[in-house]
């Protein structure tokens, strides 16, 4: 039924429809194995969209969050500047036709050859939280544009990412000194509120918080021209949020009234951008009880933890699923993937309902996995493939 009939896929009144390119491919195709589909035109639109409500602020799209070089080109083609974390995601985004003055280096763990070769390929921009890595950054590539990441407190983020990264606030005076006078030029700041930060209102303290800072060190005397205002920009996953214009446009006010007149702005989405974009063909190996009467059946997939739905860990991220029986009676289901590993269990605390006639054999579509699903899927741990992909 699924391959014949798209309607098969349920369009709640309350969802947002993914009824779209990609749904329309999954249901009409079948994969030998769990399929990432991605609509490019999705991307183009969310693209838009966002640079739309971001107004004067440039989009450096954070590259991890899917490198699909399509998604890379085509984002080269609107305008976009990228985000990279390695020489791998550099060397990507120059062979889909960016420039190297339009990539930034955001990673503040950089091996020193990568520096090199970034600075060889005409990377002008790159991050650091530490003493060290400025000094790395000063040895290979010198006179290079710097600017420092702060952590930030309050995140509200469904995944947060902002205890690995920055510097404490007070140590921020002493490194943009310190980067002086090794000679280097720094130019600002940088920090992330936290990934799927669902509401624009949950970046104001942070903002707050860091233009504090801001103005400490403009008085202090340096010259500060760049905010890096990071990712944090939220996918649909069930609960509601902001479309993408309106929520980019809110955190813009408030950066104009925090933080003044800023010579350059950049943000980088990388869940906003693609997550909505892409959805994955999955099957159901398996539905079982552990014990004849038990309340809960156990659902395995034939995708999971190490094959690209990494950000379930903690159950952070709870992706929606559609299945041939939905509108039929459902019940809790524990939700795994097909390895031989306990950690790869989905859902459990907060049980899945899904649908009583679910058995092994259906396919099931997943939906807003554009986003940190094919960029985490392991290069086959237990025999299964990684996550294949496909660019329509
Ligand atoms: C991962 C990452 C992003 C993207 O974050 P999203 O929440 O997916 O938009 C942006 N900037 C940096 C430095 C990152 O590491």
């Amino acid at each position: 039924m699924f391959a014949t009939d798209p309607g098969a896929f349920r369009a709640a009144a309350s969802v947002i429809p993914a009824i779209g390119r990609a749904a329309d491919h999954i249901a009409r195709s079948r994969f030998d194995r769990p399929t990432l589909v991605i609509d490019s035109a999705r991307v183009a639109a969310q693209y838009d969209a966002l640079a739309e409500g971001l107004g004067a602020a440039r989009i450096h799209y954070a590259v991890k969050a899917n490198p699909a070089p399509g998604i890379i080109r085509l984002l080269v083609e609107r305008g976009a500047r990228f985000d990279a974390a390695s020489r791998g995601e550099i060397e990507l985004c120059l062979a889909q036709g960016a420039l190297g003055r339009d990539i930034s280096f955001g990673n503040t763990v950089k091996r020193p050859a990568d520096i090199a070769f970034a600075a060889s390929v005409g990377v002008q921009l790159f991050v650091a939280d530490s003493a060290e890595e400025l000094e790395k950054i000063a040895a290979n590539a010198p006179g290079a544009q710097v600017y420092l990441r702060v952590i930030v407190e309050n995140s509200q983020a469904d995944w947060p990412l902002s205890r690995k990264f920055g510097c404490a606030p007070g140590a921020l005076a002493g490194l943009l000194d310190h980067a002086r006078d090794l000679g280097l030029a720094p130019v600002d700041l940088s920090f992330h509120v936290g990934s799927q930060t669902r509401k624009a209102a949950y970046w104001l303290p942070i903002l707050d918080h860091v233009a504090g800072l801001w103005h400490a060190a403009r008085a202090a005397g340096h010259d500060m021209r760049v905010l890096n205002l990071g990712g944090g920009f939220p996918a649909f996953y069930g609960e509601p949020i902001d479309t993408p214009r309106a929520y980019a446009a809110e955190v813009m006010d408030a950066v104009t009234a925090c933080f003044g007149a800023i010579p350059y702005i950049m943000a980088e989405p990388g869940r906003g951008l693609v997550a909505e974009a892409g959805h994955i063909a999955a099957e159901v190996l398996l539905v079982s009880r552990k014990a004849p009467g038990d309340l809960h059946r156990w659902v395995y997939l034939d995708i999971g933890r190490f094959s690209g739905l990494a950000e379930t860990e903690g159950e952070a991220i709870r992706y929606q699923i559609d299945t041939p029986h939905d509108g039929g009676e459902t019940g809790p289901c524990i939700l795994a993937g097909p390895s031989c590993d306990s950690a790869d269990i989905l859902y459990e605390k907060r049980p899945m309902q899904l649908p009583m006639a679910l058995a092994g054999g259906d396919r099931v579509m997943i939906r807003n996995c554009g986003a940190y699903t094919s960029s985490y899927s392991s290069v086959g741990f237990n025999g299964f493939p990684p996550l294949d992909v496909v660019v329509l």
